[in-house]
């Protein structure tokens, strides 16, 4: 039967073999998980080592005993480290050698800087301001073969898959302008190993777009740049995990190497190996431009007979019921005229369940602030690799001679009233949540301690119960299809399921096995009953977990603690003979 409510959160611990970060962060998530419901239970997770009954697993016991204690020490020392830096955080940021607005990540609460994206070109700046009045950038046609709502990642990626299968009259519907969403503030990493051999599927898809396709194409640089990426190891598990990448990257061809830490230091001087049991390199992983990929998508789309209006809301969803008493899209409503379609996608991104009630379609997500930093000028990061440091559930990614901070937190926080007002939008940083990264990002990358923070970006993005998109036809409306709930992948994924979207459209079926990210996995009978994807509650705790345990190490059988007991099978209250 289900297991009660956890009393403690142990995730942390006992998911990643209470690694040095992790028992960290499992600590802190202890009692800080708002969003999770009332405990009524106690569930002590065994650690990871505990678990262990295999063969020579005594040995393995003794040294997971001895580097628990080293780990205390070190979280000892880190402790101290992190008091020292918080008393001497004011003297810091008054520094004048930091100059005006930069304060070190080192530093704790403090007034907000600056917020603004790093990239030299963004879509914001590119539209005359009196244009959004004068209404859609083109004229709506009024009859179309698909529209598509949302001018972000997955929505260009989409139009620009659908006209390369040759659809013609296909139609794209920005609200405000293209990327103004969550793309345009996105980190663009793009890693090409994940633990499934169909997302490295989707993944090498997206990288083969934006690195080739799409610049033979248009002649147009995507703005892809090509610098790799770097997986920490702290602990053995994590070692394995990526030693199994590995092998996996081998079958579909993507070059990676596992690194000791002496060979990780040669390649990354600025990186403390002191505490790493060895790192996994993959030489073409890489960053995508937001602005540039939009932009080189749409014209390829338009190329081939696409068509992107923007400064056009879509307000609703006509509906009709056939001889047969099937629901099927009938036409797309707007302030400025209807289009007559038999198919919608909706890739709203975060409004894509505001989307989904125009059309009386459940979209089971919830928006979540997601956030990283960009610091000054770093002397010797120039041309390092992107960095995922899992167990402290960091990211650091390359800014030119920069770099840009990011993470997972236990506790994020939820933007509980989507506005449809908010356009090429940031959030304020909340440090007291951002904080509880720099400690390890400063471990990895020591120099990080005394650099300054040049900007924040903070903006929403969506969450989903069990960490998967969104996609396919819904089973409610037919000719209704989605493309969101993306857990801040979409830029990555997006060339890969534009495609098989495309495909899903015009076949009737996607190309490749898309059942892990098919909403009829949540609203049919196949994984979750379709009475959950009406239950905010249980959308909002699993997608707070799902959040939570982004970087988590991918175990067979893996059950989430949120969201128990809310539905029960017919079997859970017999009791036990
Ligand atoms: C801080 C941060 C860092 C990230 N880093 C990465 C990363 O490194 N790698 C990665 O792969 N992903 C990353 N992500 C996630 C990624 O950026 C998103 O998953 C992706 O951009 C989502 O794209 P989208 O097209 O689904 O949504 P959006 O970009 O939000 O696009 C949706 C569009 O729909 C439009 N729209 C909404 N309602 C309507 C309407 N009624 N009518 C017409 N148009 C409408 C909106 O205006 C918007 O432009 C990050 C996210 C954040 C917040």
């Amino acid at each position: 039967m289900a297991a009660p409510w956890p009393q403690r959160s142990r995730w942390g611990g006992g998911r990643e073999g209470g690694g040095w970060a992790a028992g960290g962060r499992a600590a802190r998530a202890a009692g800080q998980m708002p969003g999770l419901g009332k405990p009524s239970g106690q569930l002590v997770m065994p650690t990871f080592h505990q678990q262990d009954t295999t063969p020579g697993a005594p040995g393995r016991l003794r040294r997971s005993r001895e580097e628990s204690s080293l780990r205390c020490r070190s979280r000892v020392l880190m402790a101290s480290l992190s008091r020292a830096l918080r008393v001497a955080a004011p003297c810091l940021r008054r520094s004048p050698a930091q100059g005006p607005g930069l304060r070190p990540l080192a530093s704790g609460a403090g007034p907000t800087i600056e917020k603004s994206v790093p990239y030299q070109r963004t879509l914001k700046g590119a539209q005359d301001p009196s244009a959004a009045a004068r209404g859609p950038s083109r004229p709506l046609p009024s009859t179309a073969s698909v529209v598509v709502i949302g001018g972000g990642s997955l929505g260009c990626q989409t139009l620009y898959h659908l006209a390369k299968l040759g659809v013609s009259g296909a139609v794209l519907l920005e609200r405000e302008r293209l990327t103004s969403g969550t793309t345009w503030h996105t980190a663009g990493l793009l890693w090409q190993l994940r633990p499934s051999d169909v997302e490295v599927e989707l993944l090498a898809h997206t990288r083969r777009v934006v690195s080739r396709d799409l610049e033979e194409e248009t002649g147009l640089h995507t703005g892809w740049i090509q610098n790799g990426g770097l997986f920490i190891a702290s602990n053995r598990q994590r070692l394995d995990e990526y030693k199994r990448l590995m092998s996996l990257g081998k079958a579909y061809g993507v070059e990676s190497h596992v690194l000791s830490p002496a060979e990780t230091k040669a390649l990354y001087p600025l990186m403390n190996v002191d505490d790493l049991f060895g790192t996994l390199y993959v030489p073409h992983d890489g960053t995508m431009d937001p602005a540039g990929t939009c932009s080189t998508l749409a014209r390829a789309a338009t190329a081939r007979g696409a068509q992107v209006i923007e400064n056009c809301p879509v307000t609703g969803i006509r509906v009709r019921t056939d001889d047969f008493g099937v629901r099927r899209v009938a036409a797309v409503e707007t302030e400025h005229g209807s289009v007559q379609t038999p198919c919608v996608v909706n890739c709203a991104g975060v409004w894509a369940g505001a989307v989904g009630q125009m059309a009386g379609v459940k979209v089971p997500l919830v928006a979540m602030h997601h956030a990283y930093v960009v610091t000054e000028r770093i002397e010797g990061i120039q041309n390092m690799p992107n960095v995922r440091d899992h167990d402290a559930s960091v990211y650091l990614r390359l800014q030119g001679d920069a770099l840009s901070v990011g993470g997972y937190e236990a506790n994020p926080i939820f933007w509980e009233e989507v506005s449809d007002k908010f356009a090429f939008g940031l959030f304020d940083l909340d440090w007291d949540v951002f904080a509880q990264h720099t400690e390890g990002a400063i471990r990895r990358v020591p120099v990080l301690e005394r650099t300054g923070v040049k900007s924040t970006v903070c903006g929403p993005e969506s969450f989903t119960p069990d960490h998967k998109p969104l996609m396919g036809e819904a089973p409610e409306l037919r000719g209704f299809y989605l493309g969101c709930g993306f857990n801040s992948a979409g830029m990555m994924l997006g060339g890969g399921c534009g495609q098989e979207l495309a495909h899903w459209i015009v076949h009737g079926r996607p190309e490749k096995d898309m059942h892990g990210y098919d909403i009829r996995r949540v609203c049919g009978h196949l994984r979750f009953h379709h009475s959950l994807t009406d239950h905010s509650r249980w959308i909002r705790e699993r997608s707070h977990e799902s959040y939570a345990k982004n970087y988590s190490v991918v175990f067979p059988h893996d059950e989430p603690l949120a969201g128990r007991n809310m539905r029960r099978g017919p079997l859970h209250e017999v009791p036990h003979p």
